[in-house]
Protein backbone atom coordinates (compact mmCIF):
# COMPACT_ATOMS: atom_id res chain seq x y z
CA UNK A 1 0.00 0.00 0.00
CA UNK A 2 1.45 3.22 -1.40
CA UNK A 3 1.75 5.96 1.72
CA UNK A 4 -0.50 8.96 1.26
CA UNK A 5 1.41 12.12 -0.17
CA UNK A 6 1.58 15.12 1.86
CA UNK A 7 0.33 18.01 -0.32
CA UNK A 8 1.17 21.76 0.90
CA UNK A 9 -2.28 21.96 -1.55
CA UNK A 10 -4.75 21.08 1.09
CA UNK A 11 -7.74 22.38 0.90
CA UNK A 12 -8.64 24.48 3.89
CA UNK A 13 -11.71 22.81 5.61
CA UNK A 14 -14.02 24.93 7.35
CA UNK A 15 -13.72 22.35 10.47
CA UNK A 16 -9.76 23.49 10.78
CA UNK A 17 -11.20 26.80 11.80
CA UNK A 18 -10.59 27.69 15.58
CA UNK A 19 -13.56 27.65 17.38
CA UNK A 20 -13.50 28.65 21.19
CA UNK A 21 -15.54 25.84 23.25
CA UNK A 22 -19.32 27.28 23.56
CA UNK A 23 -20.03 28.57 26.92
CA UNK A 24 -22.05 25.73 28.21
CA UNK A 25 -25.48 26.27 29.18
CA UNK A 26 -26.57 26.26 32.82
CA UNK A 27 -27.42 23.37 34.48
CA UNK A 28 -30.80 23.26 35.33
CA UNK A 29 -30.77 22.76 39.12
CA UNK A 30 -31.05 19.11 40.24
CA UNK A 31 -34.39 19.10 41.78
CA UNK A 32 -35.89 20.75 38.45
CA UNK A 33 -36.63 17.22 37.13
CA UNK A 34 -40.29 17.63 36.29
CA UNK A 35 -41.79 15.73 39.15
CA UNK A 36 -44.62 17.24 40.97
CA UNK A 37 -43.00 19.26 43.99
CA UNK A 38 -44.79 19.36 47.44
CA UNK A 39 -43.07 20.89 50.35
CA UNK A 40 -43.69 22.31 54.02
CA UNK A 41 -42.33 24.92 56.53
CA UNK A 42 -40.07 23.61 58.58
CA UNK A 43 -38.51 24.73 61.26
CA UNK A 44 -34.19 26.01 61.46
CA UNK A 45 -33.80 25.52 65.01
CA UNK A 46 -30.66 24.63 65.45
CA UNK A 47 -28.48 24.40 62.46
CA UNK A 48 -30.10 25.98 59.19
CA UNK A 49 -29.55 22.72 57.48
CA UNK A 50 -30.87 20.55 59.73
CA UNK A 51 -34.46 21.64 57.99
CA UNK A 52 -33.43 20.35 54.72
CA UNK A 53 -32.86 16.71 56.47
CA UNK A 54 -36.29 17.46 58.36
CA UNK A 55 -38.10 18.40 55.21
CA UNK A 56 -36.87 15.45 53.44
CA UNK A 57 -37.61 13.03 56.02
CA UNK A 58 -41.43 13.94 56.09
CA UNK A 59 -41.81 12.96 52.53
CA UNK A 60 -41.64 16.46 51.04
CA UNK A 61 -39.42 17.21 47.95
CA UNK A 62 -39.39 21.13 48.48
CA UNK A 63 -39.63 23.35 51.59
CA UNK A 64 -39.57 26.68 52.77
CA UNK A 65 -37.80 27.98 55.71
CA UNK A 66 -37.33 31.04 57.53
CA UNK A 67 -33.72 32.07 57.13
CA UNK A 68 -33.64 33.69 60.99
CA UNK A 69 -35.91 34.12 63.34
CA UNK A 70 -39.02 36.03 62.33
CA UNK A 71 -39.68 37.52 65.42
CA UNK A 72 -35.93 39.21 65.96
CA UNK A 73 -35.18 42.33 63.43
CA UNK A 74 -31.77 41.21 63.74
CA UNK A 75 -30.29 37.81 63.25
CA UNK A 76 -27.30 38.00 65.79
CA UNK A 77 -23.67 38.17 64.09
CA UNK A 78 -22.24 35.01 63.95
CA UNK A 79 -24.84 33.54 65.60
CA UNK A 80 -26.13 29.88 65.44
CA UNK A 81 -28.60 30.85 62.37
CA UNK A 82 -25.67 33.23 60.73
CA UNK A 83 -25.46 31.80 56.85
CA UNK A 84 -21.98 32.29 56.41
CA UNK A 85 -19.99 28.81 56.28
CA UNK A 86 -23.83 27.47 57.37
CA UNK A 87 -24.72 28.49 53.81
CA UNK A 88 -22.05 26.37 52.36
CA UNK A 89 -23.12 22.94 54.42
CA UNK A 90 -27.09 24.21 53.75
CA UNK A 91 -26.36 24.01 50.19
CA UNK A 92 -24.36 21.15 49.71
CA UNK A 93 -26.57 19.02 51.66
CA UNK A 94 -29.67 20.03 49.62
CA UNK A 95 -27.53 19.40 46.30
CA UNK A 96 -27.46 15.72 47.85
CA UNK A 97 -31.41 15.46 48.67
CA UNK A 98 -32.31 17.28 45.70
CA UNK A 99 -35.05 19.42 47.15
CA UNK A 100 -36.19 22.11 45.36
CA UNK A 101 -37.66 24.76 44.92
CA UNK A 102 -36.58 26.25 48.45
CA UNK A 103 -38.36 28.65 49.25
CA UNK A 104 -37.72 31.34 52.31
CA UNK A 105 -40.84 33.12 54.25
CA UNK A 106 -39.71 37.11 55.19
CA UNK A 107 -39.59 37.52 58.74
CA UNK A 108 -43.53 39.54 59.45
CA UNK A 109 -41.95 42.05 61.30
CA UNK A 110 -41.82 43.74 58.05
CA UNK A 111 -43.97 46.19 56.27
CA UNK A 112 -43.08 47.94 53.48
CA UNK A 113 -46.03 49.63 54.02
CA UNK A 114 -45.74 50.75 57.28
CA UNK A 115 -46.36 54.73 57.57
CA UNK A 116 -44.06 54.69 60.73
CA UNK A 117 -40.72 55.67 59.55
CA UNK A 118 -38.74 54.37 62.17
CA UNK A 119 -40.72 50.80 61.24
CA UNK A 120 -40.56 51.55 57.19
CA UNK A 121 -36.58 52.34 57.37
CA UNK A 122 -36.01 48.87 59.70
CA UNK A 123 -38.40 46.81 57.30
CA UNK A 124 -36.40 47.94 54.00
CA UNK A 125 -33.34 47.39 56.18
CA UNK A 126 -34.38 43.87 57.25
CA UNK A 127 -35.91 43.17 53.98
CA UNK A 128 -32.63 43.64 51.98
CA UNK A 129 -31.19 41.51 54.09
CA UNK A 130 -33.81 38.86 54.14
CA UNK A 131 -32.74 39.32 50.13
CA UNK A 132 -28.57 38.52 50.60
CA UNK A 133 -29.28 35.44 52.83
CA UNK A 134 -31.70 34.10 50.51
CA UNK A 135 -28.90 34.74 47.34
CA UNK A 136 -26.73 33.19 50.06
CA UNK A 137 -28.65 30.18 50.60
CA UNK A 138 -29.54 29.73 46.88
CA UNK A 139 -33.06 29.93 47.16
CA UNK A 140 -35.07 30.13 44.47
CA UNK A 141 -37.80 32.05 45.93
CA UNK A 142 -38.55 34.77 48.66
CA UNK A 143 -42.03 35.01 49.82
CA UNK A 144 -43.02 38.21 51.35
CA UNK A 145 -46.41 39.71 52.79
CA UNK A 146 -46.91 43.13 50.87
CA UNK A 147 -47.58 45.07 53.72
CA UNK A 148 -49.95 47.01 55.69
CA UNK A 149 -50.73 50.82 55.14
CA UNK A 150 -52.49 50.73 58.35
CA UNK A 151 -54.26 54.59 58.02
CA UNK A 152 -53.10 55.36 54.46
CA UNK A 153 -55.04 54.76 51.01
CA UNK A 154 -54.48 51.37 49.20
CA UNK A 155 -52.68 53.31 46.08
CA UNK A 156 -50.56 55.16 49.02
CA UNK A 157 -49.70 51.87 50.60
CA UNK A 158 -48.91 50.21 47.34
CA UNK A 159 -46.38 52.51 46.40
CA UNK A 160 -44.85 52.60 49.56
CA UNK A 161 -44.55 48.53 49.02
CA UNK A 162 -42.89 49.05 45.72
CA UNK A 163 -40.79 51.56 46.47
CA UNK A 164 -39.45 49.75 49.87
CA UNK A 165 -39.25 46.56 47.37
CA UNK A 166 -36.99 49.20 44.72
CA UNK A 167 -34.76 50.51 47.94
CA UNK A 168 -33.91 47.12 49.77
CA UNK A 169 -32.88 45.53 46.40
CA UNK A 170 -30.32 48.44 45.36
CA UNK A 171 -27.22 46.73 44.64
CA UNK A 172 -28.37 43.62 44.78
CA UNK A 173 -27.26 40.61 41.91
CA UNK A 174 -30.39 38.80 41.94
CA UNK A 175 -29.14 35.72 40.48
CA UNK A 176 -31.69 32.78 40.33
CA UNK A 177 -33.97 34.21 43.14
CA UNK A 178 -37.35 35.85 42.69
CA UNK A 179 -39.39 37.51 45.13
CA UNK A 180 -43.05 36.42 45.50
CA UNK A 181 -46.00 38.59 46.52
CA UNK A 182 -48.25 36.61 48.56
CA UNK A 183 -52.14 37.27 48.42
CA UNK A 184 -53.43 38.05 51.66
CA UNK A 185 -56.97 37.24 53.53
CA UNK A 186 -57.41 40.73 54.09
CA UNK A 187 -57.29 41.57 57.22
CA UNK A 188 -56.99 45.13 58.50
CA UNK A 189 -55.79 47.17 55.94
CA UNK A 190 -53.36 44.30 54.50
CA UNK A 191 -52.27 45.22 50.76
CA UNK A 192 -52.97 41.91 48.44
CA UNK A 193 -56.09 40.47 48.93
CA UNK A 194 -56.70 41.34 45.50
CA UNK A 195 -54.39 40.86 42.87
CA UNK A 196 -54.72 43.75 40.98
CA UNK A 197 -53.17 45.27 44.13
CA UNK A 198 -50.52 42.79 43.40
CA UNK A 199 -50.42 43.50 40.18
CA UNK A 200 -50.12 47.63 40.53
CA UNK A 201 -46.88 46.65 43.25
CA UNK A 202 -45.19 44.32 40.43
CA UNK A 203 -46.37 47.15 37.73
CA UNK A 204 -44.42 49.60 39.41
CA UNK A 205 -41.43 47.62 39.95
CA UNK A 206 -41.09 46.44 36.37
CA UNK A 207 -36.91 46.00 36.90
CA UNK A 208 -37.00 43.76 39.68
CA UNK A 209 -37.61 39.87 39.53
CA UNK A 210 -41.39 39.58 40.83
CA UNK A 211 -43.44 36.97 40.71
CA UNK A 212 -46.69 35.56 42.82
CA UNK A 213 -47.53 33.08 45.29
CA UNK A 214 -50.94 31.73 46.03
CA UNK A 215 -51.85 30.89 49.36
CA UNK A 216 -54.87 29.12 49.38
CA UNK A 217 -56.66 29.69 53.09
CA UNK A 218 -56.00 33.27 52.02
CA UNK A 219 -58.04 33.08 49.01
CA UNK A 220 -60.91 31.27 50.81
CA UNK A 221 -60.78 34.19 53.43
CA UNK A 222 -60.89 36.82 50.64
CA UNK A 223 -64.14 35.19 49.57
CA UNK A 224 -63.10 33.00 46.35
CA UNK A 225 -65.45 29.59 47.29
CA UNK A 226 -62.74 26.85 46.71
CA UNK A 227 -64.96 24.56 47.46
CA UNK A 228 -66.42 24.24 44.05
CA UNK A 229 -64.75 23.88 40.33
CA UNK A 230 -66.18 27.31 39.87
CA UNK A 231 -65.10 29.33 42.44
CA UNK A 232 -61.36 27.48 41.74
CA UNK A 233 -62.16 28.66 37.94
CA UNK A 234 -63.38 32.16 39.31
CA UNK A 235 -59.91 32.47 41.54
CA UNK A 236 -57.65 31.21 38.34
CA UNK A 237 -59.50 33.68 35.89
CA UNK A 238 -59.00 36.92 38.51
CA UNK A 239 -55.05 35.38 38.50
CA UNK A 240 -55.12 35.42 34.93
CA UNK A 241 -56.80 38.57 34.26
CA UNK A 242 -54.08 40.60 36.98
CA UNK A 243 -51.13 39.39 37.67
CA UNK A 244 -51.07 36.27 35.20
CA UNK A 245 -50.58 32.77 36.06
CA UNK A 246 -47.40 32.48 34.66
CA UNK A 247 -45.82 35.15 37.58
CA UNK A 248 -47.58 31.75 39.88
CA UNK A 249 -44.97 29.83 41.21
CA UNK A 250 -45.64 28.52 44.39
CA UNK A 251 -48.76 27.39 45.80
CA UNK A 252 -49.00 28.19 49.62
CA UNK A 253 -51.43 24.89 50.33
CA UNK A 254 -53.56 25.42 53.30
CA UNK A 255 -56.90 24.58 54.48
CA UNK A 256 -58.63 27.15 56.26
CA UNK A 257 -60.39 27.41 59.99
CA UNK A 258 -61.92 30.48 59.11
CA UNK A 259 -65.09 31.10 56.96
CA UNK A 260 -65.49 32.07 52.90
CA UNK A 261 -64.65 35.92 53.56
CA UNK A 262 -64.04 36.30 56.51
CA UNK A 263 -60.66 38.39 55.99
CA UNK A 264 -59.25 35.94 58.93
CA UNK A 265 -56.43 33.91 58.38
CA UNK A 266 -56.30 30.93 60.16
CA UNK A 267 -54.82 27.69 58.51
CA UNK A 268 -55.81 24.02 59.48
CA UNK A 269 -54.83 20.72 58.25
CA UNK A 270 -55.66 19.84 55.01
CA UNK A 271 -59.18 18.40 54.45
CA UNK A 272 -59.99 19.04 57.65
CA UNK A 273 -60.96 22.62 57.33
CA UNK A 274 -63.62 25.12 55.79
CA UNK A 275 -62.26 24.21 52.06
CA UNK A 276 -61.83 20.49 52.59
CA UNK A 277 -60.21 17.73 50.68
CA UNK A 278 -62.23 17.64 47.20
CA UNK A 279 -60.87 21.35 46.97
CA UNK A 280 -57.37 20.74 47.31
CA UNK A 281 -57.54 17.82 44.89
CA UNK A 282 -58.74 20.03 41.69
CA UNK A 283 -55.81 22.60 42.88
CA UNK A 284 -53.16 19.99 42.96
CA UNK A 285 -54.24 18.64 39.36
CA UNK A 286 -55.70 21.55 37.74
CA UNK A 287 -53.39 21.63 34.10
CA UNK A 288 -53.27 25.63 34.44
CA UNK A 289 -50.95 24.64 37.72
CA UNK A 290 -49.34 22.37 36.47
CA UNK A 291 -45.44 22.96 37.61
CA UNK A 292 -45.96 25.34 40.91
CA UNK A 293 -44.46 23.83 44.05
CA UNK A 294 -47.03 23.12 46.72
CA UNK A 295 -46.16 24.09 49.74
CA UNK A 296 -48.20 23.30 53.02
CA UNK A 297 -48.17 25.71 55.98
CA UNK A 298 -50.98 23.84 58.24
CA UNK A 299 -50.39 23.92 62.38
CA UNK A 300 -48.95 21.10 63.94
CA UNK A 301 -51.23 20.51 66.72
CA UNK A 302 -50.50 17.01 67.25
CA UNK A 303 -46.97 15.55 66.82
CA UNK A 304 -46.65 13.60 62.99
CA UNK A 305 -48.91 16.61 61.57
CA UNK A 306 -46.37 17.51 59.08
CA UNK A 307 -46.25 14.26 57.61
CA UNK A 308 -49.55 13.18 57.34
CA UNK A 309 -50.34 16.49 55.77
CA UNK A 310 -47.67 15.55 52.83
CA UNK A 311 -48.91 12.26 52.92
CA UNK A 312 -52.46 13.85 52.19
CA UNK A 313 -51.12 15.77 49.07
CA UNK A 314 -48.64 13.40 47.85
CA UNK A 315 -52.63 10.95 47.73
CA UNK A 316 -54.14 13.60 46.33
CA UNK A 317 -51.34 13.71 43.24
CA UNK A 318 -52.34 9.48 43.10
CA UNK A 319 -49.05 8.84 44.59
CA UNK A 320 -49.25 6.80 47.64
CA UNK A 321 -46.42 7.63 50.19
CA UNK A 322 -44.71 4.23 49.70
CA UNK A 323 -44.58 5.84 46.04
CA UNK A 324 -43.10 8.68 47.21
CA UNK A 325 -40.33 6.59 48.99
CA UNK A 326 -39.15 5.36 45.39
CA UNK A 327 -39.26 9.24 43.99
CA UNK A 328 -37.45 10.56 47.09
CA UNK A 329 -35.27 7.70 48.72
CA UNK A 330 -38.36 5.92 50.50
CA UNK A 331 -35.65 3.85 52.61
CA UNK A 332 -34.34 7.29 54.41
CA UNK A 333 -37.58 8.31 55.29
CA UNK A 334 -38.42 4.60 56.42
CA UNK A 335 -35.66 3.82 58.44
CA UNK A 336 -35.48 7.51 59.78
CA UNK A 337 -38.81 7.86 61.16
CA UNK A 338 -38.44 7.39 64.39
CA UNK A 339 -35.81 9.23 65.28
CA UNK A 340 -37.17 12.05 62.81
CA UNK A 341 -40.69 12.33 65.24
CA UNK A 342 -38.49 13.23 68.13
CA UNK A 343 -36.83 16.04 66.54
CA UNK A 344 -40.52 17.71 65.12
CA UNK A 345 -41.28 17.15 69.18
CA UNK A 346 -38.46 18.86 70.16
CA UNK A 347 -39.45 22.02 67.79
CA UNK A 348 -42.51 21.82 67.85
CA UNK A 349 -43.66 24.48 70.27
CA UNK A 350 -41.32 26.78 68.13
CA UNK A 351 -42.73 26.12 65.06
CA UNK A 352 -46.70 26.50 66.12
CA UNK A 353 -46.06 29.49 67.86
CA UNK A 354 -44.19 30.79 64.29
CA UNK A 355 -47.05 29.98 62.14
CA UNK A 356 -48.83 31.38 64.39
CA UNK A 357 -47.55 35.11 64.52
CA UNK A 358 -46.78 34.35 60.52
CA UNK A 359 -50.51 34.62 59.85
ZN1 LIG B 1 -48.94 31.66 53.18
ZN1 LIG C 1 -51.76 32.71 56.25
Amino acid sequence: MEEPQHSSTQPYLPSDEYRPEPVPEPAPPAWMDGSIRIGIHTSIAGEIASALDLAYNLGANALQIFSASPRMWRRPANGAKGVGPSALRFRARREELKLGPLVIHDNYLINLASPDRILRVRSIQAFHEEIVRAIALGADFLVAHPGSGKGASMSAAISAIADGLRQASRGVNFGNLRILLENTAGQGTSVGSRFAEIKSIIDQCLELPLGVCVDTAHLFAAGHDLRTAEGLEGALAEIEATVGLARVHVIHTNDSKSALGSHLDRHEHIGKGKIGRDAFRRILNHPRLAGRAFILETPIDRPGDDRRNIETLWRLVGITPRRVGAVADGFHIRRSAKRKSRIIRGHRSSAKKSRRRKR
